[in-house]
């Protein structure tokens, strides 16, 4: 041990790597409200982020560290730009990098639709000469956003960008929300599922995703704000509660509601069928900003959330917090983090009590570390 190291007493407490939001939407304040609550990576899965915001994100201390996406691939008038306000054609402006489908401060942005392969090549081309960590594609009918009929991407640009993502070392990952669309994207080779598919079970579906070795990001806490469950019985833990800004804490509290015909059980069920067949799972939120149409999530407090959904989905407290740890380090390629190993990154969690037994323990936070830097107490 270096003469001048700092000894920590843990006693009564468990050290855990720091956590990994492996789907959301984020800003440079969302990072800092993230590592707040031990979340020191959050995978941004479709944003707007400057090489200049990258290097500040990357070298600060007090902030998440981000992997992004960058903007994602959609058929033109496609899924997320339903959300653009209807005067707004070219989908411009808006906050730079904290949302679905979210636009650059550039006045002549436009959303990158993709129609054709030509398109999808170009597009994917300007993302990782734009610094983008792996490539999004959306397959989304509205259906279980809430704006049913959407046009969705052909198969032609779906195999095109997979093929692509792949020639440019990238993973590629699919937002899907319903079985045909998650099955059209294992089929079509992508490495992820961003969401679970939520209309019924589809056993089917579990064992070809298994057989591809595609990992799916369940987002259970999304889904159950879709189907309408508020985040309020877990905002109303004093854990969550004292470290949140009230405009994040009045969004937790509320839901999306989008979906209410679906149902949570089934979800659940789905998660442990795929926990079953020995797929890999990794905590993801798909938390945004705090807007009365992304209700239900907060960042970094939503990922202890999710933990707690994907118990109740059947997984054991050590597998929920692998999805959030040493999942998603090995499945992006993270391979300083995830893990608490010589010559890591010490991004590290201490939390009283024994998450390994009850999971919601990884709420009672002591003390977060990012690269070694301790956090000073949230007030
Ligand atoms: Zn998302």
């Amino acid at each position: 041990m270096p003469a001048d190291a700092t000894v920590v007493d843990a006693g009564g407490g468990t050290l855990l790597p720091g956590l990994i939001d492996s789907h959301c939407h984020t800003s440079m304040e969302s990072l800092r409200l993230a590592l707040r609550f031990g979340v020191t990576t959050e995978l941004d899965m479709m944003g707007y982020w400057p090489a200049q915001q990258r290097r500040v994100a990357a070298e600060s201390d007090d902030l998440a560290d981000v992997r992004t996406a960058g903007m994602g691939i959609t058929a033109p008038g496609g899924h997320p730009t339903e959300y653009a306000p209807p005067e707004d054609d070219d989908f411009e402006g808006g906050e730079p990098s904290n949302g679905h489908g979210d636009a650059s401060d550039s006045p002549d942005f436009e959303f990158p639709f993709c129609s054709t392969p030509e398109e999808t090549v170009r597009m994917i081309e300007q993302q990782v000469a734009h610094g983008s960590d792996y490539i999004k594609i959306l397959i989304e009918d509205g259906t279980v956003v809430g704006y049913p009929g959407l046009p969705v991407v052909s198969d032609e640009v779906l195999a095109t960008a997979v093929k692509e993502a792949h020639r440019h070392n990238r993973l590629i990952i699919a937002h899907a929300t319903k079985a045909d669309a998650a099955r059209r994207a294992v089929r079509a080779g992508v490495d992820g599922l961003g969401h679970l598919f939520v209309d019924g079970s589809h056993p089917d579906l579990v064992s070809e995703i298994a057989d591809a070795d595609t990992f799916v990001i369940p987002t259970l806490t999304v889904v159950s704000s879709a189907l309408g469950h508020t985040g309020a019985d877990f905002a109303a833990d004093p854990r969550v509660s004292a470290k949140l800004p009230p405009a994040w804490l009045e969004s937790l509290r509320g839901s999306m509601n989008v979906y209410p015909q679906g149902r949570l059980e089934d979800a659940l069920a789905t998660v442990a069928a795929l926990r079953a067949a020995r797929v890999d799972l990794l905590a993801g939120t798909d938390t945004t900003a705090p807007m009365p149409g992304f209700g239900g999530m907060a960042h970094g407090a939503s990922v202890h959330h999710e933990l707690q959904l994907l118990v109740s989905a059947g997984l054991t407290p050590v597998q929920a917090l692998r999805a959030a740890t040493s999942t998603p380090a090995r499945r992006f390629g993270l391979t300083d983090r995830g893990r608490i190993v010589g010559g890591a990154r010490a991004d590290l969690l201490l939390v009283d009590g024994d998450p390994t037994t009850t999971i919601s323990d990884t709420l009672s936070i002591r003390a977060v570390w990012r690269r070694g830097v301790r956090q000073p107490a949230a007030a």
